[in-house]
Parts: C-alpha cells; sequence; structure tokens
C-alpha cells in the first residue's frame, strides 16, 4: 500500500494479517527506490493507492502464520493457505490430470471417460473392502478397491476404449504411505494385447514430461524386464535401476565355513553385490557401514533370523585385498564381477533356497536402505533422473499370505495381480492344469526410480478359463463364485479380447514433483495409522440410532 485516504490506513493497521478485505484504490507503477534501476527493477513494481478498506471477517490473533508454520492435520485449511508449495502442488496435479485426458481422447479412435459406480458390492478381488451398510436388514454395498469389473463389462459392452479417474477405496494396511481411499488413472481396451497398453501409457507419460517437466521426455520403447531377472538384479520387484549395486548369486563357490558364518541355514542362497566407497578410503567406508548397522534402520537386518549380512571391505593393502575369508577361487569370482576398487564394500545376504515371491528378497531391501542411507548421510550423492522400465512375466500364483486376503480361496495360492490376469503364452495356459504355480502371467507393471507406478494387464475373455480359474486353481467357495456370476455372464456374452492398466494418480504426481509422501499432492488426506481425517474427525462412532437404522449391532 503506497499511501491511503479516509483513515482508511488506520482501519488497515487495526486489522489482523491474513484477514480478508474488500479494497477500493488505484494501482500504480512504484516510483524507482535509488537502488533500483532499470536492469534491477523492483521485485514487486506495483503498488496500490488505498482509499477503502472494509473487513470482510478477522484472522484469530492467536494464530501465528508464516510460510514455515506447520499446522496439525486438524487445520489443513491453514496449512493449505500458507504453504505456496501445497498449494502449488494441487495446481500441479490439475495440470496433469488435463494433460492425461487429452493425451487419451486424442487418441485414434478415442478413448472416452465414463464413471462406474462407487456403490458396488463385495467380491474377493483381492484388497480387504469398505463395507457400506443399507436400510434394507443385512444387505450391504462395498465400495469399490477399483473399477475392475466394471471397466471388463465395459469391453463387453461394445464401449472399447474406457478410462476414468477413479476413487479407489481399500482397508489396507497404511504404513507404506497409502490411503484408504486413493485415485487411480484407469483404463481398459478391447481388441487389444498388452503391448498396445503399454505403447498408449508411455505416450501419457511422455505427455506429462514434455509440457510439465525439466528432464527430458523419456524415450519408448520402455524397456520391458522380467520379474525373475529384476528379483534377481535388484532384489525387488520396483527397483531403482538409476545407481547399480546390482546384486550377483555366490552359493556355489563359497566356502561352507564362510556360508556358515554369516547364516544358519542349510543350503542357503548366497548373494552379493558391491556399494562404491567414498573416496577409496576403507576408513571411510568402514565408517559409514558400521554407523548404518548400528542405526535403527539397520536393525532389521542385523536381526535376520535366515543371518545378518556379511560385510567386506576391499582393501588392497590386506590379502586377497580383505576377501581371504571367500577363499582364492571365490575371491577372483567376485574380483571379476563386481570389479571392486580399493575401499568398496561387499556385502553377502543368506536367504533360504526357494523360487522367488512376493515384492522383495532381503538382499534387496538390504540394498536400498543401504542407498537410502549413503544418500541421507552423505556418503553418496542423489541419485537424478527418471528411469522408466515395465517389470513383466510375473508369476500368475503367489503363496497366500496373512497380510493380504486374496481371493480368500482354500488353495493356499491367490492371484498376485488379480483373479483376472490371463495367463502369459499357450504353454502357461497348459501349466493352470499340470502346476499353475509355475504359469507365466501377463501382468506389467510400470516402476521408475523404485516406485510403481501402475499396474495391468491382459484379461482372461474366456468364462470357462475364469471360472475354471476361480473354482479349480484357487478353490473358491461356491457362494464367493457366485459373487463373481455378473462378470462371468458379461464374458459368455461374446466379450472381446481386452487389457488394461491403472497409474497410481497420487503417487505419479508425487514423483514428478519429488515428493516424499502422497500426502503432499492431496488436499485432504488422510493421517494417521487408521486412516483418519483428523479435519472433520472421520471415521466418527455410530450412533445408536444409525446402528438402528442399518440393522446393527456392536460386538462387546
Ligand atoms: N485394477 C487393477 C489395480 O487396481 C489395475 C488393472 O489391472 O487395470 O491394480
Amino acid at each position: 500500500v503506497a499511501f491511503a485516504k479516509n483513515n482508511a490506513f488506520e482501519k488497515l493497521k487495526a486489522l489482523n494479517a491474513n484477514s480478508p478485505v474488500a479494497v477500493r484504490g488505484t494501482v500504480q507503477k512504484k516510483k524507482a527506490k535509488a537502488s533500483e534501476s532499470a536492469d534491477k527493477p523492483a521485485e514487486d513494481s506495483w503498488e496500490l493507492a488505498l482509499e477503502e478498506i472494509h473487513p470482510l471477517n478477522d484472522f484469530p490473533k492467536e494464530t501465528i502464520m508464516t510460510p514455515e508454520t506447520v499446522f496439525p492435520p486438524e487445520q489443513r485449511y491453514l496449512q493449505l493457505r500458507s504453504d505456496a508449495e501445497l498449494r502449488e502442488a494441487l495446481r500441479f496435479r490439475a495440470r496433469a490430470h488435463n494433460l492425461c485426458k487429452k493425451e487419451l481422447e486424442e487418441q485414434s479412435p478415442p478413448f472416452f471417460e465414463i464413471e462406474t459406480p462407487l456403490l458396488f458390492k463385495s467380491t474377493p478381488e483381492g484388497a480387504r473392502e469398505f463395507i457400506v451398510p443399507t436400510r434394507r436388514e443385512g444387505l450391504a454395498y462395498a465400495l469399490p478397491q477399483s473399477p475392475q469389473q466394471y471397466k471388463q463389462i465395459l469391453m463387453a459392452s461394445g464401449l472399447p476404449r474406457y478410462y476414468q479417474f477413479a476413487r479407489c477405496f481399500r482397508d489396507e494396511d497404511l504404513r507404506a504411505d497409502r490411503q484408504p481411499e486413493f485415485t487411480q488413472l484407469d483404463m481398459e481396451m478391447s481388441f487389444a494385447t498388452g503391448d498396445d497398453v503399454m505403447r498408449t501409457i508411455e505416450g501419457v507419460i511422455r505427455r506429462l514430461w514434455s509440457s510439465l517437466m525439466k528432464d527430458p521426455a523419456p524415450e519408448g520403447p520402455f524397456r520391458k524386464v522380467p520379474y525373475q531377472d529384476v528379483m534377481a538384479k535388484y532384489g525387488s520387484d520396483k527397483p531403482d535401476t538409476r545407481y547399480g549395486m546390482e546384486i550377483i548369486r555366490l552359493d556355489q563357490l563359497l566356502p561352507v565355513d564362510l556360508i556358515g558364518k554369516i547364516s544358519d541355514l542349510e543350503d542357503p542362497i548366497v548373494e552379493a553385490f558391491k556399494v562404491e566407497g567414498n573416496e577409496n578410503d576403507p576408513a571411510e567406508t568402514h565408517k559409514f557401514i558400521t554407523q548404518f548397522l548400528d542405526s535403527p534402520a539397520g536393525a532389521p537386518f542385523n536381526n535376520n533370523p535366515d543371518g545378518g549380512p556379511g560385510v567386506f571391505i576391499y582393501n588392497g593393502k590386506q590379502p586377497l585385498c580383505g576377501l581371504q575369508p571367500f577363499g582364492f577361487q571365490a575371491a577372483e569370482h567376485v574380483e571379476e564381477l563386481l570389479d571392486p576398487d580399493h575401499g568398496d564394500l561387499i556385502i553377502l545376504q543368506a536367504r533360504p533356497r526357494a523360487p522367488f515371491s512376493g515384492g522383495s528378497t532381503p538382499i534387496g531391501d538390504l540394498r536400498r536402505a543401504l542407498h537410502a542411507s549413503s544418500v541421507s548421510t552423505g556418503f553418496k550423492p542423489a541419485p537424478t533422473g527418471f528411469d522408466f522400465l515395465w517389470v513383466v512375466d510375473f508369476p500368475l500364483f503367489s503363496p497366500s499370505s496373512d497380510s493380504e486376503p486374496g481371493q480368500g480361496g482354500a488353495a493356499g495360492i491367490s492371484s498376485t495381480h488379480h483373479p483376472f490376469t490371463a495367463p502369459k503364452r499357450p504353454a502357461d495356459v497348459d501349466l493352470l492344469l499340470t502346476d499353475p504355480t509355475q504359469a507365466v502371467a501377463d501382468h506389467y507393471d510400470l516402476v521408475v526410480n523404485g516406485v510403481e507406478l501402475g499396474g495391468g494387464s491382459r484379461r482372461i475373455h474366456d468364462a470357462a478359463v475364469q471360472e475354471f480359474i476361480f473354482r479349480d486353481i484357487l478353490k473358491m467357495p461356491a457362494e464367493r463364485l457366485d459373487d463373481f456370476s455378473h462378470l462371468l455372464d458379461a464374458l459368455r456374452s461374446g466379450c472381446p479380447p481386452h487389457a488394461g492398466l491403472a497409474l497410481g494418480f497420487d503417487r505419479l504426481v508425487a514423483v514428478m514433483l519429488g515428493k516424499e509422501s502422497v500426502r503432499d499432492v492431496i488436499a485432504f488426506p488422510k493421517t494417521g495409522r487408521g486412516g483418519d481425517d483428523a479435519m472433520v474427525g472421520a471415521p466418527s462412532p455410530m450412533t445408536e440410532q444409525a446402528l438402528e437404522t442399518y440393522h446393527l449391532k456392536l460386538r462387546k
């Protein structure tokens, strides 16, 4: 404000900062100060000559709000108001949303957005659901964990190119920066294979990167790496491929007494990777790894019941360069494969001899944690850029786990992706009859920098195969199989072959903005372990009256 008439300045001074006002005045160019010149203009070169000011509401005097203030989740509105970066993230998100729409709608033939119901039905698709009781006694809806079944039914309905920004609901463990409700960019196409889907999604990614990012748009096609290979090389099905530290297998070559020192397992698999040391100084490397193993981040690895990590520092001044316990043959092999330099770290880790299953191996987790620690402690620079890849050829089925409800079948196995994913090759279809655990899925995940952005698959479009998987492979009870009758009927009605995918949109935006948490790109995220919205106080206790309305009773 430059100057004020009619005691407006006094009124302005009496107001609390951050209060909304209506003003009348003249916007004018500021007079340059002596310190400013034509080539160094003032940052803000306009000012307001204030004539009238009317307060419209009051901002509480006792609330301190600076751009740095961190407000509790209860006051998310103040956080949004004070935190320009947060508001900018939401703007960025809206732009990304529009670009995705544009890319899909400009395809030939175009995709178009179709909304599918949120009041759905409980089906054992894979994740734990939220149930919505109704006033009709004993009847409930379920919120969709994804629009998967509706979008496949759209393919049977002659709507061959669908997409949707879909809200999905999963009542799952919230530790890993997940939200009980989240947004997917969901799509499906008929008469299509996984390659068609992957090509389309690469187009979406390139459009986003070329329009919104400083980094160059990734060129396609993105490489496709089989699940077995990423698990062997990175110990993870969503590896960060930017920083090397690739894993090799050593067990056949290692002396038995060395294996016995790192693990009590009988005949384990032993794997290794190298961490490049800093400044070729073994003492620095020693300090880094000791600090890591003594820190809380290192504890789970030290306490691994299958044996903690075996740590070796490659040291040109020691016999066999510090690899003496390996024996000559294995040391030579390690040198050949890992090509260590003076001061590099070599880590060994054992695991039970079993095929890969699940998302990671102990050495993969260790690789990730060690790398994170090397960056956070300044031992290594943070990797830059984006390295996209498709992880493909997942096993069609995985051993059931307690943490995931799966399809609730009695077979002890669950679908790795979901039960609608097709076997990849004719030989994998044959394996359904002989050894389904060996069957490979036509399932693909999009991974960048250690983050799974999304996944999809070619679907089973033959009702007989789908039913066989539900009943004979997963061994779902008859009444649960009935829950899928709508889908089986739609497939039976001459449904064309189809494939699709969903991108986790919150995560995608967080990755683009380099945010640690999806909460930083959601206006009103759930927080805390229970998935609470602390601002509105949800979930909230049900009143007696509500319980009665929905014919419910609390168990003591
Ligand atoms: N419905 C799947 C999911 O939510 C995505 C897909 O297969 O299209 O992961």
